[in-house]
């Protein structure tokens, strides 16, 4: 049996395909493969392709769908709350359990980062999209590494999962809709558990019916971002006009370490989405949700750089007008409104990274 052979056998028998990705961590032997998979409730039947280690897809089989979907985790390998859902949506699909409505693209991101349970291995891979793994990012321009590799190879696989869709829509004429969730954790606690943050749509509407999805995954604070980046969610959002979201789910955790009670509804929501069931959505309420805009964009740029407040304040705490923040050299960072709120404080960053962001209440138009 070949090598390629071997890890279809293998995959099909346990759906485990986590243990397949982290013990290859930057690539398959041999290559990828596909294979088909019957669904048992629904008698149906699906193409499963895996692309390459941690990217699998599934495609309805002479069925028609109407989404093509990417649900990505391990952008930063210890983040391992959702990595832990979405391998188990995979193993439901892979052994048949759980019925295929749309098209379904998984990823996890960065293997080799999950294997030594660190966020990257060299380099922050939410920081390398949208030509970031090109770039210069404070480390010397033409700085080559697997985790640029990576990236690059994470944002052609999403293309042609997009543009495959398209095809679709020239042969059944039926509108597809795109969407993107890049599933995380924080690395600190928040005042709000989970959030998400909806990338900016260039003076595009925000959609309400997104807001009510996020909310039926547990995710009601919304963090709207009002200029280009170089994550993964804003890739999907900008190149292709996916409904593309970065969604934090809690606290990091080591694997198995995560109380999955507090995933039941962003694992129940994405489970019901991808195997077109009902999703009995709330329609959107303002009351509902806890909207903020992006204030300051703080970077470091002193060797001496030091956070004015310690490790244990959460996410999304807020200070007074003139308070200091950060010690950057001699500058002193300060918040600007009454209100301002910090999230992602991270004094470890490289010279010339975004170190923190502050945030403020915002309505939504
Ligand atoms: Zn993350």
């Amino acid at each position: 049996m070949n090598t390629t052979t071997a890890f279809s056998t293998a995959l099909q028998k346990t759906g485990d395909f986590l243990s397949m990705t982290r013990a290859n961590e930057w690539s398959l032997p041999g290559g990828g493969f596909s294979f088909e998979v019957t669904h048992q409730a629904s008698k149906t039947n699906s193409l499963v392709t895996v692309l390459e280690t941690g990217l699998i897809t599934f495609e309805p089989i002479n069925r028609t769908s109407v989404h093509d979907i990417v649900l990505s985790s391990a952008v930063h390998g210890n983040e391992t709350a959702p990595i832990e859902i979405c391998n188990d949506i995979i193993g439901q699909l892979i052994r048949g359990e759980l019925a295929l409505a749309e098209r379904v693209l998984f990823i996890f991101g960065n293997p080799a980062s999950m294997n030594i349970a660190e966020r990257f291995v060299e380099e922050n891979m939410n920081r390398l999209f949208s030509g970031g793994h090109s770039q210069d990012q404070g480390q010397g321009a033409g700085l080559i590494n697997k985790e640029r590799h990576r990236a690059l190879l994470l944002e052609n696989t999403v293309r042609d999962f997009f543009e495959a869709g398209s095809k679709l829509v020239a042969a059944s004429g039926k509108e597809r809709q795109r969407s993107h969730y890049d599933l995380h954790t924080a690395i600190r606690g928040s005042k709000c558990d989970k959030f998400a943050v909806y990338p900016f749509l260039h003076g595009a509407p925000r959609k309400k019916s997104q807001l009510a999805f996020l909310n039926a995954c547990g995710v009601s604070t919304v963090l709207l971002s009002h200029s280009p980046t170089t994550t993964f969610s804003y890739f999907s959002s900008n190149e292709f006009g996916a409904d593309a979201f970065t969604v934090e789910l809690g606290k990091v955790r080591p694997f198995g370490e995560n109380d999955m009670s507090q995933f039941v509804q962003v694992r129940e929501t994405l489970t019901k989405f991808v195997s077109g069931q009902e999703l009995e959505l709330t329609p959107y309420q303002a009351s509902d949700f806890n909207l903020y805009e992006i204030s300051q964009v703080i970077d470091r740029h002193h060797e001496n750089f030091s956070l004015t407040f310690s490790d244990d304040v959460e996410n999304f705490t807020d200070f007074a007008k003139g308070h200091v923040l950060a010690i950057d050299g001699d500058v002193e960072v300060k918040t600007q409104q009454d209100g301002e709120a910090i999230i992602f404080p991270n004094a470890n960053v490289a010279i010339g990274q975004r170190a923190m962001l502050t945030v403020t209440p915002t309505v939504l138009d």
